[in-house]
C-alpha cells in the first residue's frame, strides 16, 4: 500500500493508505472530511474505512460526514472507545486482526493518552505503524487519561516493533519536540543531525513525518530514560530523582509539559 499524509486543522495529520491496484483506500484519523473527500476524489478512489487511533475531535471530527458521504463505509476504532469514537463499525481490542486496502493490520492498545488509544501496525514490505497521540516523533501524547507508568509501557511496546517501521503519528510537532530533547541532551548527535534535517524539510513545508522505531530510539526523550546525560538534566531540576527508568519517564514528562 502507499501512505498518504493529509495535512488537516492546524497541526494534524490523517494518513491515506492507497490500495496496491490503486483503485481503493482508507483514511487514518480523519478529523476533517472535506479535505479527505477532495482528495480521495482528486485520485478517483473508492474509500473504504475509516481508521480512528483514539476518541478526540482532532482524531475523528470527520467520521460522521464522511460516513453519511460514502454508505457502508467501515469505521475501525478501539472497542474500549465504543460510543465515543463516532460511525464506529468494527471495535477492535488489544492484537485484533483486520484487512484494509488489501493487506492486513493489527491493533495494538497503548493506553494513557486516552483510555483506549489504539495504534494500528501493518507488517507487510516496509512495516508501518499508526500512532495517533501516544508515539510522537521525539515526543509523547499528554496522559489525560492514564498513569506516567501506563504511558511507558505503551511506548515499549512500540519500540519492540521492528526498527525500521516506518512511525506515523498525529501531529506536526516535531521540531518543537526536538528542541526539548535537545535541552536534555545536548551533546546527542542523532538528536542534533535530526533537528537539522527537520528544519529544512519544514522550511520545504514538507513534513517531518514519518520517523523510524530506530530514530525514536535515538532521539525520544520519553524512551531515553537509560541515557546518562537525560537522567543528569532531569536530576538537576529533580535532585531527588532515583534511577527508576518510570521515575525518570514521569519527570520528563513534567519537563516537556512546562516547556
Ligand atoms: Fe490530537
Ligand atoms: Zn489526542
Amino acid at each position: 500500500m502507499e501512505i498518504v499524509p493529509i495535512p488537516l486543522l492546524s497541526d494534524n495529520y490523517g494518513y491515506l493508505l492507497i490500495h496496491a491496484d490503486g483503485t481503493r483506500a482508507a483514511i487514518v484519523d480523519c478529523s476533517e472530511a472535506a479535505p479527505v473527500l477532495a482528495e480521495v476524489a482528486r485520485r478517483n478512489l473508492k474509500l473504504e474505512a475509516i481508521l480512528a487511533t483514539h476518541w478526540h475531535f482532532d482524531h475523528v471530527g470527520g467520521n460522521e460526514e464522511v460516513a453519511r458521504a460514502v454508505p457502508g463505509i467501515r469505521v475501525l476504532g478501539s472497542a474500549g472507545e465504543e460510543g465515543r469514537v463516532p460511525a464506529l463499525t468494527e471495535p477492535l481490542a488489544d492484537g485484533d486482526e483486520f484487512e484494509v486496502v488489501g493487506v492486513r493490520g493489527r491493533a495494538i492498545a497503548i493506553p494513557s493518552h486516552t483510555k483506549g488509544h489504539v495504534a494500528y501496525f501493518f507488517q507487510e514490505g516496509t512495516p508501518s505503524v499508526f500512532s495517533g497521540d501516544t508515539l510522537f516523533a521525539a515526543g509523547c501524547g499528554r496522559l489525560f487519561e492514564g498513569s506516567a507508568e501506563q504511558m511507558a509501557h505503551s511506548l515499549a511496546k512500540l519500540m519492540a516493533l521492528p526498527d525500521e517501521t516506518r512511525v506515523y503519528c498525529g501531529h506536526e510537532y516535531t521540531e518543537g519536540n526536538l528542541r526539548f530533547a535537545h535541552s536534555l541532551e545536548p551533546t546527542n548527535s542523532d538528536i542534533n543531525a535530526k533537528i537539522e534535517r527537520v528544519r529544512a524539510l519544514r522550511a520545504d513545508d514538507q513534513p517531518s513525518i514519518p520517523s523510524t522505531i530506530a530514530e525514536e530510539k535515538l532521539t525520544n526523550p520519553f524512551v531515553r530514560a537509560s541515557s546518562t546525560e537525560l537522567q543528569a538534566s532531569v536530576r538537576a531540576r529533580y535532585p531527588d530523582l532515583g534511577d527508576d527508568p518510570i521515575a525518570v519517564f514521569a519527570k520528563t514528562r513534567e519537563l516537556k509539559d512546562n516547556f
